[in-house]
């Protein structure tokens, strides 16, 4: 048996489990699916289904590698794109480490540029984020080599709490209006499926983008050269206590009280640190709370907004922007295995973002073992259990764990 034939049998097995959990999203008949199919390796797209039980048949008779659902409502998912009938559409935010610098993907993400010409020279190759284009031929295509760890997984689970904090205290979401997956490879999802939000095009979606990203806040937006002069802080800033004012007030507050002067030197404050530094108890007291930004002398509005930049940055959520504003976006059903991981995309409730074990809730295959040889992998937990590091080593594993390691093309099955 082939390991691509293993992977496929765990996958045949799954969909065809009696006690299978079929996704059922809201206003399922109006859904548009789409499947990679496992054996063909082709997207089969444009399908809708009337209820559950027949999108069940599918998946047991076609066995996915991956499931989709539209977030958009239509009246014929069926239709051509143009023909569908788009009448509303979820709110969606992806979370993914791909598009995050983490400390950890110099460790163990590698890309290399698969252009002809490019490979001629070896193929240029790099470690960590996959940049757009290959700095050295221009090409856009390349072999993406990452892995879901750890810090992957505590580093976008920062970025979800900043975002539901948004949905839930800006946008006056309840949490049970708000809900959170794992992703089934290195990231979260977050979905609001309320009717308030439903009919929002592509434009109302970017305001939301926007937000949550901090992006053209009014006080930024000036040019540093239209700026006054002399140290009139107070009139670039007021900042009160609601949205972003408070977010940037209470950011402020903390890197002021927690900052050194290579702190400051890193955000370009040059000039003025020992001010600043010998100062904090009064810049927290009268600038902060009582918003008399220009109290501190020698210190004026230039320094301030450097450093509410700065703020702004860290307060910020980092989301996949593209897939917000997409009103007729695919994304991954709940309850189906990804493809690059044999692990579920699951749901948590949002009150268990901050401790969710996703490399334990994500476990599908629960049953046997599998002998492969593995080429190369870190050390990596799952299901409670710490495996590797391997580096070309036959072993003996977990179902879950050698599925794992023959979707990222990490290891081979021993027979
Ligand atoms: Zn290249
Ligand atoms: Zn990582």
């Amino acid at each position: 048996m082939s390991s691509r034939e293993f992977v496929y049998e765990k996958f045949r097995g799954f969909y065809n489990n009696p006690s299978l959990a079929v996704p059922t999203p809201v206003g399922f008949a109006q859904r548009e699916f789409a499947f990679l199919l496992f054996r063909e390796r082709v997207m089969a797209r444009h399908k809708g289904f009337a209820n559950p039980k027949t999108l069940s048949a599918f998946l047991k008779e076609r066995i996915p590698s991956d499931v989709y659902y539209s977030c958009a409502y239509y009246e014929n998912p069926e239709a051509d794109m143009d023909k569908k009938g788009w009448s509303g559409a979820d709110l969606v935010f992806d979370i993914d480490a791909d598009h995050i610098p983490t400390s950890c993907n110099k460790i163990h993400d590698e890309w290399r540029c698969t252009n002809s010409e490019c490979q001629f020279s070896g193929g240029f190759n790099g470690k960590g984020i996959t940049p757009e284009t290959c700095p050295i031929c221009g090409g856009v295509k390349f072999e993406v080599k990452s892995w879901p760890c750890d810090v992957c997984i505590d580093t976008t689970r920062a970025e979800a709490r900043k975002l539901v904090d948004m949905l839930e205290n800006d946008f006056g979401f309840a949490s049970h209006e708000i809900r959170t997956f794992f992703s089934g490879h290195r990231g979260f999802h977050v979905h609001v499926e309320h009717e308030a939000i439903r009919s929002l095009d592509a434009m109302g979606r970017r305001e939301v983008v926007d937000y949550v990203m901090g992006t053209g806040l009014a006080m930024f937006r000036k040019s540093r050269k239209d700026l006054p002069k002399q140290k009139k802080g107070a009139k670039v800033f007021s900042l009160n206590d609601y949205g972003w004012n408070r977010r940037l007030k209470n950011g402020m507050r903390k890197f002021i009280l927690n900052a050194t002067k290579d702190d400051l030197k890193e955000i370009g404050i040059k000039g003025r640190t020992e001010v600043i530094l010998q100062n904090k108890d009064r810049i927290l007291k009268e600038c902060v709370e009582e918003n008399r930004w220009s109290n501190v002398k020698g210190v004026g509005v230039e320094t301030w907004l450097k450093v509410a930049e700065h703020v702004r940055d860290l307060e910020s959520a980092q989301i996949d922007t593209v897939v917000t504003t997409d009103i007729h976006r695919l994304i991954r059903a709940e309850g189906t295995l990804h493809g690059k991981t044999g692990l579920l995309k699951v749901e948590f409730p949002v009150s268990q973002l901050d401790e969710v074990d996703v490399f334990k809730e994500a476990v599908a295959f629960k049953e046997g073992s599998a002998k492969v040889l593995v080429s190369d992998a870190p050390e990596f937990r799952l299901g409670g259990e710490t495996f590797g590091p391997f580096k070309n080593k036959a072993v003996e594993l977990p179902t879950a764990a050698a599925v794992l390691l023959i979707c990222k093309g990490r290891a081979e099955l021993v027979t």
